[in-house]
């Protein structure tokens, strides 16, 4: 009698941040950071710049 809901959510396209290690320049993501006890890198590297996600604007030429 009590039916669940399912559970599926629709997967947004939403634009994670993502943060390239400035030393091996490896890629990852905010979410994956925040797995990590800390942030670091593989590398073991600390310092991350803001990477843009693979979504190109399109920017209208005058
Ligand atoms: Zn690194």
């Amino acid at each position: 009698m009590s039916a669940e809901p399912p559970k599926e959510q629709p997967v947004k396209v939403f634009a994670a941040a993502v943060y390239e290690c400035v030393r091996c320049g490896t890629r990852t993501t905010q979410e994956e950071l925040s797995k990590l006890p800390e942030v670091k890198c593989i590398c073991g590297y600390r310092v991350f710049r803001k990477a843009r996600p693979s979504v190109v604007k399109q920017i209208k030429a005058v």
